[in-house]
């Protein structure tokens, strides 16, 4: 998709249903970062035949049946993503210290979470289990590369916007569309990150939410 990318409808929507607010914003994306994602990929594909080929961010041309060394086709690996999020993603875990960091960041910065969700049947679950772990802050769903959301929500914000995701993709997105933001790339998963090279517009590379607020909390602040 070419970028930079305008915000959706979709989006500019839910944004506008928000309170006003000047004050910093934190956008923080919630699977593999505040929910753990791939853990429970990876406990899916096993008990269903299947496997990660390698260990690294990637799940089209990366998943095969056990028994063959051969990735499957794009639209089968849809199909068992689909089937994966909607049998599991009412049951993900917590990333440790999640709650505790965005809880702390709250008292100087407004949070939000902003997902894509496949399928607008799984908002519901995913808004229970947030609230489940504590978590009041509000959810916009996205879809696709979530430039145009954060460049039209930081729009009237103090600088410096932070976006907080796993997915590069999602970062080069943000990267074209508000070169401004702190950009947080985000991984839980220990293997999936270790594999990562941290691209130069990403500032910050981790899995841990105690060196995440550290990290927030050293930025430097425009007046106000
Ligand atoms: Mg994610």
């Amino acid at each position: 998709m070419p970028e930079p990318q305008a915000a959706s409808r979709a989006i500019l929507d839910q944004i506008s249903a928000l309170p006003p607010s000047s004050r910093p914003l934190v956008i923080c994306d919630v699977d593999e970062v505040v929910l753990h994602l791939v853990r429970h990929l990876r406990t899916y594909l096993e008990n269903n035949g299947f496997k990660l080929l390698k260990q690294e961010y990637r799940l089209t041309n990366n998943i095969a049946e056990k028994a063959s060394q051969s990735a499957l086709p794009a639209d089968a690996v849809k199909r068992l993503l689909q089937d994966f999020l909607d049998t599991q993603s009412h049951a993900q875990d917590l990333v440790e210290g999640a709650d505790k960091t965005l809880h702390a960041l709250a008292e100087d910065w407004d949070v939000l979470f902003l997902t894509n969700l496949p399928g607008a049947h799984n908002r519901p679950i995913r808004e229970r289990l947030l609230a489940s772990y504590g978590f009041s802050f509000p959810v916009l769903v996205n879809s696709g590369p979530k430039g145009g959301a954060v460049s039209a929500l930081s729009a009237g914000r103090k600088e410096p916007v932070v976006f907080i995701d796993d997915s590069p993709t999602n970062h080069t997105s943000v990267q074209a569309s508000l070169p401004s933001a702190i950009q947080i790339q985000f991984i839980a998963d220990e293997p999936f990150r270790s594999n990562m090279t941290q691209e130069a517009h990403v500032d910050f590379l981790t899995g841990d939410w105690a060196d995440t607020l550290s990290f927030i909390n050293a930025l430097p602040r425009s007046g106000g």
